[in-house]
């Protein structure tokens, strides 16, 4: 039996819409399917959303579920970070992929930031997002998974994530155990936790799923208040 992500982190899209373009992206396609906007490609600040915070029961919030932290713009970070210090009660996930296009600090103990890797080529995204965005959390998401990434530098990141692609796109990738396991090898190396998301169980097999979690989050998620 595997963990489904969704069942342990959710998502507060307070922005919908993205500049970037994969061509996998289910958020477009959710985007589309429910109107939630009229263009996906022009992220949208929705800032009516901002009271889920204030839910005193702890939670573990992606908030870039349907965007790229890299097209926030300034007064929403502000407004939105301005909320996460009123709720430490919760943590609080983010992601991009273009970390070399922001300049962001957050002392935050429960902000994570992420950056996501899907080929080699983009591995040096690892050393960009610390080195643009300063975080007291760093992880990577390494999905969907196009390649072996080969050797990669974890040093700061506290947790790894890996996934396949999803959905039905003509040309789709299928993650290779190999793949896989080589990530989760080096994660292990650095003692870092590894979550493979539960599209991942057909092809790595019960036996070699991994379900980690770091401290802070099992600490929100099971020792709800
Ligand atoms: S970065 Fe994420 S939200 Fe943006 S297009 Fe790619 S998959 Fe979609």
């Amino acid at each position: 039996m595997s963990l489904c992500i969704k069942s342990l982190i959710k998502n507060m899209n307070l922005v919908i819409g993205c500049t970037i373009g994969c061509n996998y992206c289910y958020a477009r396609n959710n985007c589309k399917r429910f109107h939630m906007t009229d263009d996906f490609s022009v992220p949208q600040y929705m800032n009516r959303k901002l009271h889920l915070m204030d839910n005193p029961k702890s939670h573990v919030w992606l908030l870039t579920g349907m965007s790229d932290f890299s097209d926030w713009e300034t007064a929403w970070k502000e407004e939105i970070f301005e909320r996460i210090a009123m709720n430490p009660q919760h943590a609080y996930i983010f992601l991009t992929k273009r970390p070399e296009r922001i300049d962001f600090q957050t002392d935050d103990e429960n902000v994570w930031m992420g950056v996501t890797v899907t080929r080699a080529s983009e591995k040096k995204r690892l050393k960009e997002l610390k080195a643009h965005i300063r975080s007291k959390h760093y992880h990577a998401t390494f999905e969907p998974l196009f390649e072996d990434v080969g050797e990669i530098d974890l040093e700061g990141y506290e947790w790894i994530v890996i996934g396949t692609e999803t959905g039905k796109r003509k040309g789709k990738v299928d993650a290779n155990p190999e793949w896989v396991l080589h990530i989760v090898e080096q994660a292990k190396r650095n003692h870092i936790p590894v979550f493979m998301k539960e599209d991942l169980l057909p092809i790595m097999g019960e036996d070699r799923m991994i379900q980690e979690l770091p401290e802070q989050f099992i600490e929100k998620i099971w020792k709800r208040k």
